[in-house]
């Protein structure tokens, strides 16, 4: 049902979080305006009735209004997934005129020093601010998004009370995920259970509050789960990914799983993916599963958890999620928390990056 189109990995903000591989493709490996139109069309026939354009920063990519348009044609739902750090006036002109639906805009915190120094990007914080007024006063539905871990998870109601300021009809408080950069970072990024719970308590709070005048989404980490979340709503179950060189994943962090061949765009159809291909038919439905997921009654609702999860962790794709009671790997989960530390480094996106000296002094050096 929904398409996610990650255009580039070129973005210029370096949040140590970014669920991209730690392997970046380059912008010339990237598809053309007409591979990407192709897609759009099969897509469409295959039944895709919404189009995320992601990155990194899908705004880095100038043929963006381009591929808009077509997807409009088409009469798919087009959403922008960006840090709006590049949305001008003229660049919302453009994408208003390509009759683009909606568009979703991340934050790194309220606190501009400590946005900035997550972000790696001078300046961005008012950047955002701006873009979010442009894009309603387009007349477009904004959802913001703010991605929370240890060193901004005590401000959640300021979060949640900008968001609100700024005219949002939907927030998403989505705690890190641990994939791709974040799997990196995590010992510096999964807050304690103490933070985890007060920031659960503010969300409640504050959706009581704002019932009816805003609606707000909640992602909590696995790590402290008994049950996992139905990744994906299922491997290869209603969802699809494109990376920017054209491989067809059914999830984002798919590719880093060993021994799948993802199949390219520029080679087989969509449709032909979808049905046909070992990568997704390989974790569909529940023939796959273990003995323990097999036998358990929420084997159709959370499909057995996160492949990448089960392989990062536990170090095999076909086993059942560590974040299940069940597995009898989920104390890694609980180890991973033990092992989180407030003055641990993290690496930025793409870069080396040095922990933070001050409140306003960082260094970075890119590679
Ligand atoms: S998470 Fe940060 S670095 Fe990654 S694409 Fe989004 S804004 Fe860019
Ligand atoms: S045993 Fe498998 S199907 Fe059952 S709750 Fe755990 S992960 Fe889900």
């Amino acid at each position: 049902m929904a398409l996610l189109a990650e255009l580039t990995h070129r973005c210029p903000l370096k949040c140590p979080y970014c669920s991209n591989p730690l392997e970046l493709e380059r912008a010339s490996g990237e598809l053309s305006s007409e591979d990407w139109f192709r897609v759009l069309d099969e897509a469409s026939e295959l039944g895709i009735l919404q189009v995320h354009f992601s990155g990194g920063e899908p705004m880095a990519r100038r043929d963006l209004p381009k591929l808009v348009a077509h997807a409009t044609r088409l009469q798919l739902y087009t959403n922008i997934i960006t840090s709006g750090v590049l949305l001008t006036d003229e660049a919302m002109a453009a994408l208003l005129e390509a009759g683009v639906d909606h568009i979703q805009l991340s934050f790194q915190d309220v606190d501009p020093v400590m946005a900035e120094w997550i972000g790696g990007y001078a300046g961005g914080h008012a950047k955002k601010l701006l873009a979010a007024q442009r894009i309603k006063a387009a007349g477009l539905p904004l959802t913001t998004n703010f991605v929370i871990h240890r060193h901004n998870v005590d401000r959640v109601d300021a979060m949640i009370a900008m968001a609100h300021a700024l005219g949002s009809s939907r927030v998403e408080i989505a705690h890190a995920q641990y994939y791709g950069w974040g799997l990196r970072n995590r010992a510096a990024l999964l807050p304690t259970r103490e933070q985890l719970d007060s920031a659960t308590e503010t969300v409640e709070g504050a959706r009581d509050r704002l019932k009816g005048a805003m609606i707000i989404d909640y992602v909590v980490p696995d790590y402290f789960a008994a049950r996992p979340k139905a990744c994906m709503g299922g491997w290869a179950n209603r969802f699809l990914n494109i990376t920017p060189s054209g491989k067809v994943l059914p999830c984002h962090a798919a590719e880093t799983l060993p021994g799948i061949d993802f199949p390219s765009v520029k080679s087989r159809s969509l449709g032909d993916i979808w049905s046909n291909s070992d990568a997704f038919n390989r974790y569909r439905g529940t023939d796959w599963m273990p003995a323990l997921c097999k036998s358990c009654d929420r084997r159709e609702i959370d499909w057995g958890g996160c492949r990448c999860q089960a392989f990062a962790l536990a170090g095999d794709a076909a086993t059942t999620d560590p974040a299940c009671a069940k597995s009898p790997d989920h104390f890694l989960m609980a180890q991973a928390v033990e092992e989180s530390r407030p003055d641990a480094e993290f690496v930025a996106r793409g870069c080396m990056q040095v922990p933070r000296v001050s409140s306003d002094t960082i260094y970075v050096r890119e590679f």
